[in-house]
């Protein structure tokens, strides 16, 4: 273990946020990016429809989650002081925070559009965190921005100057990194990929539209192909595993079942996989990545997901046969991508 944290102003410990639709998990990283604590509590939920709910109702809603985010901060705190000397000295009270939300986050911290936390959508949460920690610096940015920091910096990607990052989970995370930095856009929005339209006549999407691309390549979009084909009749045996109703065949079921064998199971598995390669092939057009790297709970398949899309990539990209090969790795901290790049992202001040 490295001691003494250095001299220089960034060293010492940072804290890292990210904020899911199930989960808020916050890592502690040392001078030395290990990680040295984690914590997690879920994310509050309230039954309050948000359609139609008051201003003061989603800012209730958003208060129920940053007290969540100060409540990891506190536990991680108290992992971090219980076992370093001169845990009460001032540098460990001025350590910054860097926190990951889903979603259109804008330049200024308010998160404008989020299909899947919609109980902080519309917060100002520079504020409504800022005020639970007080005499912190906050960084506050999309989460799968962060993921990709992370992955670039010290993951999957180190070495390579031109990342794309896709978090396959409930939904579909992007980040993007070009020459070396990550990119926000003009408003903060970039790498908004899950939501590329790939079907305008697909299934209706959180987002409001129709056939996006993480109805089909994501947690959720498995489930969704995986309820078809159960109420085909194509599907017995995932069924059987979830109940025996097939409208309840979650994507949990299916990965479960293909890593035991099933081959009906398997089959829906690289149907996503083609789907995954498909939208990756488009998005080398926009960015021409010499890496990808793929994160999110849908990767722990492994290679029943990563062969299928590998194929589906090296089929579909332009030039295909004679374009120098894009490698497509899983990502090397998993769930954790997001609060670890946050804490990178606590550390430097922000992403840019
Ligand atoms: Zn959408």
């Amino acid at each position: 273990m490295r001691s003494g944290g250095g001299s220089s102003a960034d060293a010492g410990v940072a804290f890292g946020v990210d904020i899911g639709g199930t989960k808020v998990l916050g890592i502690a990283l040392d001078a030395a990016d290990a990680v040295v604590a984690e914590a997690r509590v879920a994310t509050p939920r309230s039954g309050t429809p948000l359609e139609g709910a008051s201003p003061t109702e989603i800012g209730d809603q958003g208060a129920a989650v940053a007290d969540a985010v100060a409540e990891v901060v506190a536990q991680l705190e108290a992992a971090v002081g219980a076992g370093s000397a001169g845990a009460a000295d001032a540098p460990w009270g001025a350590r910054a925070v860097g926190v990951g939300a889903p979603g259109m986050v804008d330049r200024a911290g308010r998160l404008r559009f989020s299909p899947n936390l919609p109980q902080g959508q519309g917060v100002d949460w520079r504020v409504l965190i800022g005020e639970r920690l007080p005499g912190r610096k906050v960084v506050i940015e999309n989460d799968a921005n962060f993921a990709v920091l992370a992955e670039h910096r010290i993951g999957a990607a180190t070495g390579y100057r031109h990342v794309v990052m896709v978090t396959l989970g409930t939904g579909i995370g992007g980040g993007i990194v070009i020459d070396g930095r990550v990119q926000v856009g003009g408003h903060g929005f970039a790498g908004e990929i899950g939501h590329m339209v790939v079907d305008p006549a697909g299934p209706p999407c959180p987002c409001g539209r129709r056939g996006c691309w993480e109805r089909f390549a994501s947690g959720g979009g498995l489930g969704l192909l995986a309820r078809e084909a159960a109420l085909a009749g194509a599907l017995p045996g995932v069924v059987a595993r979830s109940g025996g109703d097939p409208e309840s065949v979650r994507g949990e079921d299916v990965t479960a079942a293909a890593l035991s064998g099933d081959p009906d199971a398997r089959r829906v598995v690289e149907e996503v996989g083609w789907w995954v390669g498909f939208g990756l092939a488009n998005l080398a057009c926009v960015v021409d990545p010499e890496c990808i790297v793929l994160g999110g709970g849908l990767v722990g398949v492994g290679d029943l997901l990563l062969g299928p899309t590998r194929r589906a990539f090296a089929e579909l990209v332009e030039g295909g046969s004679t374009r120098p090969g894009t490698v497509i790795v899983p990502a090397a901290f998993g769930e954790r991508a997001g609060a670890v790049g946050a804490a990178l992202g606590a550390r430097a001040g922000g992403l840019e």
